[in-house]
């Protein structure tokens, strides 16, 4: 016969799936001897076969007698008993702690009868009938739905009228006499008199509570699953409001908010449980209890070092004093701000308790990112007036700009506001302390280029509606007008008006060289674990830069070369009018003259670049973009020559660009002319580019440097693409004296590819995975619309829980990436592999590339330490971190 019941004594914390998390703790602490009050657990299997049915299974009733036999047995009270009836607790608690989500029920055995039976014991009426009282208005509120203002009102008018020691015992009998007829016109029949009534109807609400609207929306929130159901702990009253030597309490082991050690947690004398969530009347500091109640608090300090001890990390815990006794209602092992896992997570290794392996994957990359940034003081803050993507975190506060010039003119902090932002803005968001746009989602060019910088961004705030002509925006009908201060957090997408308050990081000043790694315990925490990391890990982390000083941060970040320059970037600014020449040119001459003038700033851009890493990696990526990204956009030209004409002048240089754009215009640009397709169709730019890298690595040789640059070629899908690609660039090099060997190698960012990378890899030194350009290709899914259309509707309905280009898709996407690297290593077995879309610093994605058999991660220099995190807990993950290590 199936088995629904255990005893608390039967079960363990490993139990968490069949118990929940609540029970299988009360079970653990049950079994370390802690005073526990006797009691059962009804399994999630119960709730299942429960929610699949609508009713009970067969058995589980006449199972909950026999457990609740053994429990009269030890309380030495029987459930009904006139005299001196047992009184239960019935809670939830499902395998994920969901806080406040689903019902619990208490005084559950009080009766007409009873209730005279706990007079007499307690010699407390007052207590008696102000337990009936509430056990009326939970059960009516939890089983039957009686709305909570239909007690609340009555309540409350009786405390009005209550003299200053509240509500007395006749008093408070008339209440509940009153509730019952509220109960009975509300429900249809009266307030349940049998006990064991009242315990079934409460396990099977509880059961029910699983499904309820809130707990369903929590899940969704928290990615818990729908399926598992939750437990029901059924357990002995214990009173902590039985007069000032009783009471209630939380209380953490460490400071959960900074992981420092202490006591600390909050008491209510005379009061139970829900008293403490409802706000009755203050709590006191734990501290205090020690005053209160010292042998009570001895004994408190003493089970939650042995918890600690025995869970070896922060346990929170409920605990209840009755008359003196205490009794322990709940443990588990508590939440913890990023800091505190930090610290804790050292802590716990200085004590004994933990290896530094352990540590490490007790902290996730995603805390240390939440580290990383100066984030806002929330306690002042403004309601905000609107939210979009939290898209490159940190907090950023200053005053409205609506273009890169006004952006570079300021003095003092701006926030650069556009609808979207194009290559041309890079100005102006490297001058702003933040970017804000209306469109774009994560990898929208607002947010790669703004994460590569550390700078704070959000994007895709649709509310906004923007008009730089008259200098400000609209969201809903507040107005924002140019030079008026807002503040924008990256992590969150919040917009606020004004300047909140912002606090710097210190482990940002610890990770940038201006802070001893001892300077406070929250750095000295990651300074400790993020060492372990890179001891500990197989995965090589590199940097996406495209200038001397990113190289610089990255470098001193801990990257270990550059895994993407984007040398596009190189083609912005003053430096644009070169490329509009390229584009203008009218035969092979002027052709080799454009590319003649960008030579040299090439070459001085790569020497710098190769001095930055010098020793170390730095991956060049040819151009990928169409070039008609670095002309005007097509509405501006056509507004600017119709004007020129209107005014009967000859728009000249304006003209032919425009007639370039229109003739290279394209209704899919990202599968158009871009990437390697360029550099076949476009005689000598690549050449021109393959020159200037090799020019640069042979000065830096001249000059005593140890330049190590690498070839890589955007947007390969056949492997005859990239064999003329590499007999050019492999031509120039062979000119060019004094150069060092350079490996060339592509990215796999098309589908074809990943499918053909054992013939892509006959002519690749090394495959580098653009999983941005992979996903979007592989999904069908424009990376710079979808984030700002549909995928709110998507992430809302469960499709996804997280964006496919902010954390990899590892069913699908991932599936390419396996495949690549297998056969690209079939093909050339000492082919080195990495990944350089944003993917590479994502956390959870790094782990999978881990997994995947990757040589390195590249990723945004900010995201380098997280990188460096994440790779030392997937090797910890995988059994190769060093367990015995402290
Ligand atoms: C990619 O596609 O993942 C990539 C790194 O290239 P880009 O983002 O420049 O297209
Ligand atoms: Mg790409």
């Amino acid at each position: 016969m199936t088995r629904y019941v255990y005893d608390f004594i039967e079960g363990d914390r490993s139990r968490a799936d069949l118990l929940g998390g609540k029970g299988a703790n009360l079970a653990e602490m049950t079994r370390l001897g802690l005073p526990v009050p006797p009691g059962f657990t009804v399994g999630t299997d119960a709730c299942r076969a429960y929610l699949a049915t609508g009713s009970p299974p067969a058995g589980l009733f006449a199972e909950v007698d026999t457990h609740l036999r053994r429990v009269e047995e030890q309380v030495g009270r029987r459930l009904g008993d006139p005299h001196d009836p047992l009184l239960l607790a019935v809670r939830s608690g499902g395998r994920y702690s969901m806080p406040g989500m689903m019902e619990t029920i208490l005084d559950i055995g009080l009766t007409d009868v009873t209730v005279a039976g706990l007079a007499a014991r307690t010699g407390d009426a007052r207590f008696a009938w102000d337990s009936y009282r509430r056990l009326i208005q939970m059960f009516g509120r939890t089983v039957h739905g009686v709305p909570a203002e239909e007690f609340d009102h009555e309540w409350a008018a009786l405390r009005a009228t209550a003299g200053p020691d509240g509500p007395d015992a006749a008093q408070l009998r008339d209440l509940v006499s009153t509730y019952q007829k509220i109960f009975l016109r509300v429900v249809g029949h009266e307030f349940p008199q049998s006990p064991q009534e009242q315990l079934r109807q409460a396990v099977c609400s509880v059961f029910a509570s699983w499904n309820s609207a809130r707990a369903r929306i929590y899940r969704r929130r928290e990615h818990i699953p729908d399926d598992l159901g939750t437990a029901v702990n059924v357990m002995a009253m214990v009173f902590g409001n039985l007069g000032p030597d009783s009471g209630t309490g939380v209380a953490f082991t460490r400071d959960p908010a900074t992981g420092l050690p202490g006591v600390y947690g909050d008491y209510l004398p005379d009061a139970q449980g829900e008293d403490v969530v409802a706000g009755i009347r203050n709590t006191v500091a734990l501290p205090e209890l020690a005053r209160l109640d010292p042998a009570s608090f001895r004994q408190l300090t003493g089970i939650m070092a042995t918890l600690e001890r025995h869970y070896r990390d922060l346990c929170d815990v409920e605990f209840t004093i009755e008359r003196g006794r205490l009794w322990m209602l709940q443990t588990r092992v508590g939440k913890r701000t990023a800091a505190a896992a930090f610290v804790i997570a050292a802590q716990l290794v200085d004590e004994g308790l933990i290896t530094l392996d352990e540590a490490l994957c007790r902290v996730s990359g995603a805390q240390l990112d939440q580290l990383m940034f100066p984030a806002f003081d929330l306690a002042g803050a403004p309601t905000p007036l609107t939210v979009g993507v939290g898209a490159s975190p940190g907090a950023a506060a200053g005053r409205v700009v609506f273009d890169s010039a006004a952006a570079t003119a300021a003095d003092g902090p701006v926030i650069l506001v556009r609808r979207e932002t194009n290559p041309d803005d890079l100005p102006g968001m490297i001058a702003a302390a933040g970017v804000l746009t209306a469109r774009g989602g994560k990898t929208s060019h607002a947010a790669v280029v703004a994460r590569g910088m550390g700078r704070t961004c959000v994007c895709g705030a649709d509310a906004l509606v923007i008009d730089p002509q008259r200098g400000e925006f609209t969201v809903g009908d507040r107005v924002v007008r140019a030079g008026e201060v807002i503040s924008i957090d990256g992590t969150t997408g919040r917009v606020y008006p004004g300047a909140v308050p912002v606090q710097p990081s210190p482990v940002a000043r610890y990770l940038a060289g201006e802070l001893a790694p001892q300077a406070d315990p929250l750095v000295a925490a990651v300074h400790r674990l993020l060492g372990h990391a890179d001891a500990v890990r197989r995965l090589g982390v590199r940097a996406n830069a495209d200038t001397a000083a990113d190289a610089r941060r990255a470098r001193a970040l801990g990257a270990a070369g550059i895994g993407l320059c984007r040398t596009e970037h190189m083609f912005l600014g003053g430096r644009r009018e070169l490329v509009e020449r390229l584009i203008l040119a009218d035969g092979p001459d002027a052709v080799a003259g454009a590319l003649a003038a960008l030579l040299p700033l090439q070459r001085a851009d790569f020497t710098e670049l190769l001095a930055a890493m010098d020793g170390l990696p730095v991956t060049i990526r040819l151009i990928d973009p169409p070039l008609h990204e670095f002309l005007p956009p097509l509405h501006e030209l056509t507004a600017r020559v119709a004007r020129t004409e209107a005014s009967g002048r000859d728009p000249g240089r304006d003209g032919e660009l425009l007639a370039a754009v229109r003739r290279m215009h394209e209704a899919n640009p990202m599968l158009g002319l871009r990437g390697v397709r360029l550099g076949l169709v476009v005689p000598g730019l690549f050449a021109m580019q393959v020159r200037a890298v090799a020019e640069a690595a042979a000065q830096r040789v001249r000059d005593g440097g140890d330049p190590r640059p690498e070839i890589m070629v955007p947007l390969v899908g056949d492997v005859r693409e990239l064999a003329v690609v590499r007999a050019e660039a492999e031509r120039v090099l062979a000119t060019v004296p004094d150069a060092p060997a350079v490996p060339i190698g592509t990215m796999i960012e098309v589908p074809r590819a990943a499918l053909t990378a054992g013939q892509i890899a006959t002519q690749a030194h090394f495959f580098s995975f653009g999983t941005n350009d992979l996903t979007q290709l592989t999904w069908a899914f424009s990376r710079d619309d979808v984030e700002g259309s549909f995928f709110g509707a998507y992430l809302e309905r469960g499709i996804f829980e997280v964006s496919p280009f902010e954390s990899l898709d590892t069913a699908g996407v991932g599936q390419l990436v396996r495949l690549a690297v297998a056969q690209g290593r079939a093909t050339r077995p000492e082919l080195t592999v990495g990944v350089c879309g944003e993917h590479g610093g994502d956390p959870d994605s790094v782990a999978f590339f881990a997994d995947a058999g990757l040589d390195y991660v590249s990723c945004s220099p900010y995201r380098v330490p997280v990188a460096r995190l994440a790779a030392g807990r997937a090797a910890v993950a995988a059994g190769t971190g060093t367990s015995d290590s402290r």
